[in-house]
């Protein structure tokens, strides 16, 4: 029978207590939410909304084709520039999505007889560009600059070293200035995943690499997402302006995928101009996330300490971290649940999303909710 042997997953899946299924979000919500990854709480904020809006009014429902052809309009270019600016490199280029600003970066960057250097904690998306890449690829123990100087130190020829910024599963930082320093030492090109730092690290929210001293560097290129802290949807890369320029030439997600719908190009420039003005919102998630984190250990819950507004708290066992995210639901808290095969050590987790506009009230209601619950 053709798809037979999906039956036999399934059931494996569900003998293991892995079975993920979707679950419709009504658009009024009760739930308090600590699961999504609105950092800054602008997904809903009106000027995000209405940039939205004017944009699709203005430019259309969807880009109309491929960023070569007709999908770039002046408003895509505003955004790479603004973004460009605001994170300190000399230019940017937009993408459909994080995923396929990373499978560009990782694939146009990683060619055929470079060598490729990979933390064992990175993002799929990073992996599966890793995968794609002609290179020669070398993954590396997590956070560790000095096996990452050890590999590149195998290689002679052209390389890249390939991380998050922020690991997306405990919300531990990646150690970016050794990391430089390493690629230096080998005059290798660092490239990182900032999806997490974007809008919550650095001066006013702009980023990981900022506040690690390599914002501009003509070694650096970064990657992130448009989706999380700016609260609309779209990747983008930022670098020198001949990696970018190399990337319009030779990267497979941008040449052949459509351009990021107008709407989404318009929310994320209305959420880059609310940050510029509101600065603080940063350093809010940064502080809601330290909250949580001394309130969850004041509990007795053990909760990895956040680098960044991603808060991480492990679970016994796959089927109890589901369990304990779905009494979390029925008691009114939204939280998210990280298991195998999204877990690389194989440690569930609840995974928490320190929003900048959480109350007090609404943290410590979080916090008795996950503790009455823990299983
Ligand atoms: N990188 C990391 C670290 C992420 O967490 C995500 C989103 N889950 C992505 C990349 C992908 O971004 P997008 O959702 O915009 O495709």
């Amino acid at each position: 029978m053709a798809f037979g042997w999906i039956d036999e997953q399934a059931e494996a899946r569900s003998r293991a207590g892995l079975v993920r299924t979707l679950r419709p979000r009504p658009a009024d919500s009760p739930l308090l939410d600590l699961a999504s990854n609105d950092y800054l709480g602008l997904a809903h904020h009106p000027e995000i909304t209405e940039g939205a809006a004017g944009a699709a009014r203005v430019w259309g429902g969807g880009a109309t084709g491929s960023r070569l052809v007709t999908g770039t309009t002046e408003l895509h270019t505003e955004l790479e520039r603004e973004l460009a600016d605001f994170c300190g490199f000399e230019a940017a280029l937009v993408f459909s999505s994080g995923y396929a600003a990373n499978l560009a970066a990782v694939t146009a960057l990683g060619p055929h007889g470079s060598l490729i250097v990979s933390d064992a904690g990175n993002h799929a998306s990073l992996i599966d560009g890793c995968r794609l890449a002609r290179g020669t690829k070398q993954v590396v123990a997590h956070a560790d600059p000095e096996a990452v100087g050890k590999a590149l130190g195998t290689h002679a020829g052209a390389a890249i070293v390939v991380s998050d910024t922020v690991f997306s599963v405990d919300g531990d930082a990646a150690p970016l200035a050794a990391l430089a320093e390493a690629c230096r030492e080998h005059g290798a090109g660092l490239v990182v995943d900032d999806a997490h730092g974007l809008g919550v690290l650095g001066d006013g929210g702009r980023g990981a690499p900022q506040a690690a001293g390599l914002a501009g560097a003509d070694d650096v290129v970064v990657t992130a997402t448009l989706s999380k802290s700016l609260g609309s949807q779209g990747g983008v890369v930022l670098g020198p302006a001949r990696v970018i320029g190399h990337l319009v030439n030779a990267a497979r997600t941008f040449i052949f995928d459509t351009g990021l719908a107008p709407a989404a190009v318009g929310a994320a420039l209305a959420a880059l101009r609310l940050l510029r003005r509101e600065p603080a919102r940063a350093a809010r998630a940064r502080a809601v996330a330290a909250e949580l984190h001394a309130r969850l250990t004041a509990a007795g819950l053990e909760a990895v300490r956040p680098d960044a507004a991603v808060v991480s708290v492990r679970a016994p066992s796959p089927e109890q971290a589901v369990r304990w995210a779905a009494d979390c639901r029925t008691a009114g808290l939204a939280v998210g649940c990280f298991r195998p095969p999204s877990v690389p050590d194989g440690i569930s987790r609840l995974r928490l999303t320190a929003r900048a506009d959480l109350s007090g009230a609404e943290i410590e209601r979080a916090v008795r909710v996950i503790g009455e619950t823990r299983p």
